[in-house]
């Protein structure tokens, strides 16, 4: 049952930090409701004040300059992300996520946005903007400020964010010359959320083809998103093939403890840990090759 609250539709961010200023606490964002409807609905969260951001226009934008990478607005649809010709042609990673992330349905009105801010571990674009070093842009009427995206979860459905702030855009960097980025997800069924899924980024020396630098990022392994530390530094300053790619992924499983759930056991999910991370590392290799 949902709680009787007061609604504001605010048509700018001005507006709709003021009103968060104004209830600070007491106030709570809805950007499409596809993550915050459930949880309003099985009474996790209550809130005087809703603050429904979706009619703000100026945070709905995909942008991109060679020189400061991509930008992507918060109220950015996944469907969108997904079929944006800019992305598919400089960053295609994110819109191969978007492919398998829900049904067609539900990419069409849920936020890149309320995906990162509902801090669900499970969800799909958190690794592959942590793969891409990507950095969030938080507003308060006080000002703004940066944030890695990697420290951006704080725990399960918990995100860095005070009760006055919002986040306003996504920002990606150009990635560094011969870099190849990939995801892979555990599913049941295609866009079923991952039991446990793999963001792999590898950036090559073209002159020798040693790994420069690698970023593995998981999700649905703990309460937040993870960066597999040790498992990249396998790959580092080394010439890649299938077996340090093997090592790589069984490194990332000895760096989770999944909790077990109704999809499968910790050992279970620790173990396609390793799988899906070496199918990523396979994958981003592949394209950091064709780079
Ligand atoms: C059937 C179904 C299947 C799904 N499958 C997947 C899947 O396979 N993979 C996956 O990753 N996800 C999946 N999801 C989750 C889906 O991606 C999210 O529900 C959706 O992106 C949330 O966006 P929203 O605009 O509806 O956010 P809302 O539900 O409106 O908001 C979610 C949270 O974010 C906060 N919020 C929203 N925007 C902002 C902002 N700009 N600043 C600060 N706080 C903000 C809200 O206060 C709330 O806490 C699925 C959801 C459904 C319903």
């Amino acid at each position: 049952m949902i709680v009787d609250f007061e609604y504001f539709a605010p048509k700018t961010v001005a507006e709709a930090l003021s009103l968060l200023a104004q209830h600070k606490g007491e106030a709570k964002i809805i950007a499409g409701g596809q993550s915050m409807l459930v949880v309003m609905k099985r009474g996790l969260l209550t809130t005087e004040n809703l603050v429904d951001i979706k009619g703000i226009d100026a945070l709905d934008y995909i942008k991109y300059d060679e020189g400061k990478g991509l930008r992507i607005g918060p109220l950015t649809i996944h469907r969108a992300i997904e079929k944006s010709p800019i992305i598919q042609k400089h960053y295609r990673v994110l819109s191969e996520m978007e492919h398998n992330l829900a049904t067609v349905q539900t990419r069409n009105w849920g936020t890149i946005g309320g995906n990162l801010c509902h801090g669900d571990p499970a969800g799909d674009p958190a690794p592959v903007l942590i793969a891409l070093n990507a950095k969030l842009k938080i507003a308060s009427s006080k000002g703004e400020r940066i944030i890695e995206t990697e420290d951006f979860s704080q725990d399960y459905l918990e995100v860095a964010l005070e009760p006055d702030e919002m986040l306003i855009e996504i920002q990606v960097p150009t990635p560094p010359p011969h870099t190849g980025t990939a995801s892979e997800k555990l599913m049941v069924m295609k866009g079923d959320m991952g039991i446990v899924g793999a963001a792999v980024s590898i950036t090559l020396n073209p002159k020798d083809g040693v790994c420069k630098d690698a970023r593995i990022a998981l999700s649905n392994c703990g309460s937040t998103p993870l960066r597999a530390k040790k498992a990249e530094k396998k790959l580092i300053g080394k010439v890649l093939n299938d077996s340090l790619l093997i090592e790589a992924g069984e490194v990332a499983s000895e760096e989770t403890a999944p909790p077990a759930d109704v999809h499968g056991s910790s050992e279970y999910r620790k173990e396609m840990v390793g799988v899906f991370v070496r199918r990523a590392a396979i994958k981003a290799l592949e394209k950091a090759k064709a780079a």
